[in-house]
């Protein structure tokens, strides 16, 4: 899979590593004093990521007694749903055809709100080894599903254009929203088809999601290390359900995008923490943004930053010129080192700018 960014994985990542779970570590508790026992050469770091102030907190250079309350108000309206997401099988049609019921599974989520939907076999080695989030911090992870429906959901454009705002955390806050609304309900519909069910929702995921996107058709992994879709770049957010219904799974969908990350580079040169990798092509263990150094951006910012995201010529709105650009670049050369020059010329080299939606609050 290294044509497509991804590169091969050696082990299973452990999501007590990432770094939301050690942020989420409570000093002197059970539970840190045995992650930094395994791992002592991360504390003194992570301690002083924690001293930083919080996401949308107080202290971050964003930060609105007003405007930075939304975002966190709709995480822990999403830690709440986190007991909704597994579901049996509740009798139903006994779905037997694999074709049919991935058409019908596809057609629900985007009934439902997703932007597009691709089927994959669940391939253990990007499920979790282990849980880091929640009540079943620590605990195994064993799949015991086949089949995973991963689909996006589309950030709108000019919330993005906020970057490295507050509208970004806002709008990022509310796909995490209509992603885990996206997987309840079609693993509600999956239960009354007769199938067992798992909705992965924000802080109760059991896998690497953009890898699993990249197999069931999705788009390709960009040199931020996320996902980027053939019409909406990397502006979306992920959702997955995961089942015992047999399926059939799709196939990966080249987009020509390494080609196009080697010439083009522009994330990496506007990235404010300098962590998205300048080489020229992905290692060989495909694209990977350095995870600590934009997270302390995003502390000291107060917001999910999104520079990237924006930065991506992929992001544009689709008109017949951009549909032209992108066919063009994923066949010839010569259109891939044309199409980043355009898009400074038209969008700029930095295609980001003070906005807020007239509902927030005055600075
Ligand atoms: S979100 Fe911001 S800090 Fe993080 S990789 Fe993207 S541009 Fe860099
Ligand atoms: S901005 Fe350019 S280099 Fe970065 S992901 Fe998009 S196409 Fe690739």
């Amino acid at each position: 899979m290294k044509g497509l960014g991804m590169g091969k994985r050696a082990e299973r990542v452990d999501e007590r590593d990432t770094i939301f779970s050690r942020m989420a570590l409570v000093p002197g508790s059970r539970v840190s004093d045995d992650y930094y026992a395994r791992h002592p050469g991360r504390w003194q770091a992570d301690d002083a990521l924690r001293a930083l102030p919080e996401l949308c907190g107080q202290g971050s250079r964003t930060y609105h007694p007003e405007n930075s309350l939304y975002a966190p108000a709709i995480f822990r309206l999403l830690a709440r749903w986190r007991p909704l997401v597994e579901t049996a099988a509740a009798g139903g049609a006994g779905l037997q055809d694999p074709h049919a019921t991935s058409e019908r599974l596809k057609g629900l989520a985007r009934y439902y709100g997703a932007h597009a939907a691709g089927i994959t076999a669940l391939a253990p080695e990007f499920t979790y080894s282990h849980a880091g989030r929640g009540d079943d911090y620590g605990r195994e992870i064993a799949p015991s599903h086949r089949y995973a429906l991963v689909f996006t959901v589309a950030m709108d454009y000019r919330h993005l254009l906020a970057a490295p705002g507050l509208p970004v955390v806002a709008e990022s806050a509310r796909q995490y929203l209509e992603a885990a609304k996206v997987a309840l309900a079609v693993a509600a519909n999956v239960s009354a088809l007769g199938g067992a069910a798992r909705a992965h929702l924000d802080g109760s995921y059991l896998a690497v999601l953009p890898p699993l996107a990249v197999l069931a058709g999705l788009g390709e992994i960009g040199r931020p290390g996320i996902l980027v879709t053939p019409d909406l770049g990397p502006r979306v957010r992920l959702g997955m359900v995961t089942t015992d219904l047999p399926l059939n799974a799709d196939r990966p969908r080249p987009l020509g995008l390494q080609e196009f990350c080697r010439t083009c580079g522009k994330c990496a040169r506007n990235c404010p923490a300098q962590a998205i990798s300048r080489e020229p092509a992905a290692p060989a263990a495909g694209w990977q943004v350095q995870a600590d150094r934009c997270y302390r951006f995003w502390r000291q910012t107060g917001t999910d930053c999104a520079i990237c995201l924006i930065s991506c010529p992929y992001s544009r709105p689709l008109s017949p010129l951009q549909r032209l650009l992108r066919a063009a670049a994923g066949r010839s050369a010569p259109a891939r080192r044309i199409a980043p020059r355009l898009d400074d010329i038209v969008y700029g080299r930095r295609p980001f700018r003070r906005w807020a939606p007239e509902w927030f609050a005055d600075p």
